[in-house]
């Protein structure tokens, strides 16, 4: 009687276990979102463009925009990876002076420009990453191959250059990056700086972004992100900010999301949000654009760190926000395609 007893408890035990394994299942599968077969984001910097700018201007800067994107869109479409995708199209932003990056980088209060880039991919959780360059035509390579072919994260000025050339990227003398604009930029600043014995964060609000970013999502569910920028205008003392910083500027997990910043770089840097970002989506479950908004639109905001990102989670949902008044950005993916600069 009592080993029936044992049997019959121990059949239903079996059967109570399995039917949970079951619900487990189901309701795995049934909550799984759908992913994008591919998905792509890019910023050129959060700031404070008027929106009643020339529409020939608009229209060019639209125009940018698209081919950027369009760029990476075309190698993730035809099944290349995520980090070509946002190695290639970062370049292109790069070579374009209108954004603060690559050729046009802003310029210190030395009278210099001095570049930052960082990559990371999500699968393999590598990373690389260049700061204070003055001769690599376009940093986001080195920072790429800092991943790839060096046992470092992070690369800095003369080394990053020996680097670089070792490397065979393409090299250039310190005033490829002269632009007339950024020049006189600097020079309003300084002059300005004279009269009211200002500082470079007095300055800040008068100043224009203009970083780009990457964050995209491939075919195999790849995240990678990169990031480039010359940085602030008037930046003294080899400051460094949150673009090069893994964590702070960028940041990729394969398990949550692809994150690229703008703007204040020291808030960024305190905050750590490009790694906070994935951390609430991973540790607090939340979305990616709860995440994102919460961080950017209510906590950054409210102590007047400016700024935004682009970013894309593992299904190829993408979020935008910023706190300044524009932030030049695209998306695209299968049936979805955008460009916009304010809140158009
Ligand atoms: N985050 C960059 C920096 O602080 C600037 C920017 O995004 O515009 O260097």
């Amino acid at each position: 009687m009592n080993q029936l007893r044992i049997f019959v408890t121990i059949i239903i035990v079996l059967a109570f276990i399995s039917s949970c394994d079951n619900t487990q299942d189901t309701v795995q599968n049934e909550s799984e979102p759908e992913k994008a077969e591919y998905a792509i984001i890019i910023h050129g910097g959060a700031g404070y463009t008027p929106s009643d700018i020339p529409e020939e201007e608009k229209q060019r800067l639209y125009k940018i925009l698209e081919d950027a994107i369009a760029i990476g869109e075309e190698i993730l479409k035809s099944g290349g990876s995520s980090m070509d995708a946002v190695e290639k199209t970062i370049a292109f932003m790069e070579n374009e002076p209108t954004f603060n990056a690559g050729k046009g980088a802003v310029f210190t209060h030395e009278e210099k420009n001095e570049l930052d880039a960082s990559f990371m991919d999500g699968e393999s959780m590598k990373a690389g990453a260049v700061g204070g360059v003055m001769t690599i035509k376009n940093p986001i390579k080195a920072a790429r191959a800092v991943m790839d072919k060096s046992v470092h994260v992070m690369l800095t000025q003369r080394g990053a250059e020996e680097f670089a050339v070792e490397q065979g990227l393409e090299m250039v003398e310190p005033s490829y990056f002269f632009t007339q604009g950024n020049w006189d930029n600097l020079q309003n600043i300084l002059e300005e700086e004279k009269k009211q014995q200002g500082s470079l964060l007095d300055r800040f609000p008068d100043s224009k972004f203009g970083t780009v970013g990457c964050a995209a999502l491939d075919k195999d569910g790849n995240l990678a992100a990169g990031t480039s920028t010359g940085g602030m205008t008037n930046k003294r003392w080899n400051r460094i900010g949150d673009s090069p910083i893994i964590g702070a500027g960028t940041y990729a997990d394969n398990s949550t999301c692809a994150v690229s910043c703008t703007g204040h770089g020291e808030f960024f840097i305190r905050y750590a949000v490009a790694h906070d970002l994935s951390a609430r989506m991973k540790y607090g479950n939340m979305s990616l654009k709860d995440a994102a908004d919460q961080i950017i639109m209510e906590e950054l905001k409210a102590i007047e760190g400016a700024g935004g990102l682009v970013a894309v989670d593992k299904y190829g949902n993408f979020a935008f926000p910023y706190n300044t008044t524009s932030m030049y950005r695209a998306y695209a993916k299968p049936g979805e395609k955008k460009v916009a600069i304010w809140n158009d």
